[in-house]
């Protein structure tokens, strides 16, 4: 009797802390990547350097580990573009990843940058800029999205696009803009991440429900109660800098009147720095911003069907 009552316990210990996981972002993982992702090795994963590559591969192993399909070969989207700063000519890649819908064609394009601008002149000090919260944070949690989407089959269709060349104006973006595997009008929505990993304050931004009200109430609700906690703003035409509306990636977006919603940190003192490194980062505030980003993509996913 004991005996069967501790099974029955065991058993049912078991489905509680699967369940309660498969909620969320796998914590292991999400350091991993940015760990890799920010290491020196890398090199700050310039565009066109062979440590950006090493970036890509990654994550290209990384989606080849799931049930994921896409709709490039080895999930790589290739373009050229002329790099304005050296004045020559580079390849880019952004890393596609592509999941069915259960119930819509629509399509949620989720989208971080996992270049970053490389290493600066050689100095005694530090010189290799790590991204480690630009953006390895942003990649760690597309690659970990697409894991979980990936076991738990949304209702729209996603698009998981690892993008290259942001730093050196939004190209990646503009390349899978440019050269989408689908019409233009099926995208419901593209959730762009880029700078995610620390804020004193404990805020996660998300920029975009001034031109896009109709995400505004759900994406409170999703965020109830959340740590961090998720403002609203940086996205009022006029206001500068502050806007951030074509800050990163999500700009290509804009342009094409696709709906965007942006969520990253405002600016610290490590901000396109060599001390933009792992060291630095806030890992608790990286792994809440991750299951927060999830919860509204979640929310969005639901309550959002347009067949
Ligand atoms: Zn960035």
């Amino acid at each position: 009797m004991r005996w069967n009552l501790q099974v029955f316990a065991t058993i049912l210990l078991f489905f509680t802390i699967h369940f309660s996981f498969s909620q969320k972002l796998q914590e292991k993982n999400l350091i991993k990547h940015l760990v890799y992702l920010s290491s020196d090795e890398l090199k700050g994963r310039e565009t066109g350097t062979p440590e950006n590559l090493k970036a890509r591969d990654y994550i290209k192993n990384e989606f080849k580990g799931m049930r994921i399909d896409s709709q490039y070969p080895d999930f790589f989207q290739e373009f050229r573009f002329t790099s304005r700063r050296e004045n020559k000519l580079l390849t880019g890649y952004n890393v596609v990843g592509f999941v069915p819908g259960t119930v819509s064609k629509k399509i949620i394009v989720i989208t971080a940058h996992f270049d970053h601008v490389g290493v600066g002149k050689a100095t005694d000090q530090d010189s290799i800029y790590n991204g480690a919260d630009d953006n390895a944070s942003g990649t760690a949690a597309l690659i970990e999205l697409a894991r979980y989407f990936s076991e738990n089959p949304p209702q729209h269709s996603m698009i998981f696009a690892a993008l290259d060349a942001e730093e050196k104006g939004l190209q990646g973006a503009k390349a899978l803009v440019g050269d989408f595997p689908f019409e233009l009008d099926q995208i419901l929505l593209n959730v762009n991440m880029d700078m995610i990993s620390r804020n004193e304050a404990g805020e996660l931004y998300v920029s975009g429900t001034h031109y896009y009200p109709e995400f505004k109430e759900i994406l409170k609700e999703a965020a109830a109660g959340s740590r961090p906690l998720l403002k609203f703003g940086h996205d009022i035409p006029g206001t500068g800098r502050d806007d951030w509306t074509q800050s990163s990636d999500q700009g290509a977006f804009f342009e094409k009147k696709i709906p965007h919603l942006y969520f990253g940190v405002e600016d610290h003192e490590d901000y396109h720095q060599p001390s933009d490194e792992y060291k630095n980062i806030d890992p608790q505030f990286f792994v809440d911003s991750c299951n927060l980003i999830l919860a509204c993509i979640k929310k969005i996913d639901e309550v959002s069907i347009i067949p």
